[in-house]
């Protein structure tokens, strides 16, 4: 496995809230997926504008960015052959209503917005999200730095 095959995830607020991490956790880790690095944090109105700012002209934006910023997230760095695109298949389609049987999304999400989990769309993207959250001494695989 190449070592660079890594994709960024967050747990969103209200999957917290309701009691679903360990579950949520439980799903990605029996999809066989490591942990590369993990922290419980809460992101700023300013922080989630800016992890979010690709959707800034999108109806829905400031209503996310409420929603993002409502209570604490779970951000990971997780490794597997293929990462971004194994991750996007376990977590399923944005709107759980659409969401593929046994998908995260399908199984967890409340809504097309509070759906549960977040998982970058492209290598480069997981490279940002990891940098957004992550510094460099919190990234290890195998005691080795992993970016
Ligand atoms: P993702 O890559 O599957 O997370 O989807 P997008 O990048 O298109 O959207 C980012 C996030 O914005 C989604 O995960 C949802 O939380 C939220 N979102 C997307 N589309 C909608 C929408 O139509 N309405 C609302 N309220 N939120 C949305």
């Amino acid at each position: 496995m190449k070592n660079r095959e890594f994709t960024f995830t967050m747990i969103k607020p209200t999957a917290i809230r309701f009691g679903k991490l360990v579950p949520i956790l439980d799903e990605i880790n029996h999809a066989g997926f490591a942990v590369i690095a993990m922290k419980m944090t809460r992101l700023s109105k300013a922080q989630a504008e800016k992890f979010y700012a690709i959707h800034k002209e999108r109806p829905f934006f400031e209503e996310l960015v409420s929603f993002m910023s409502s209570g604490p997230v779970l951000a990971a760095v997780l490794q597997k052959e293929n990462a971004v695109q194994e991750f996007r298949k376990l977590i399923g389609n944005t709107n759980p209503q659409s969401a593929e049987e046994g998908t995260i999304r399908k199984k967890f999400a409340i809504s097309i917005q509070e759906n549960a989990i977040h998982g970058s769309d492209s290598d480069q993207n997981a490279l940002i999200e990891t940098n957004f959250f992550f510094n460099q001494f919190e990234i290890f695989s195998n005691n080795e730095s992993f970016l």
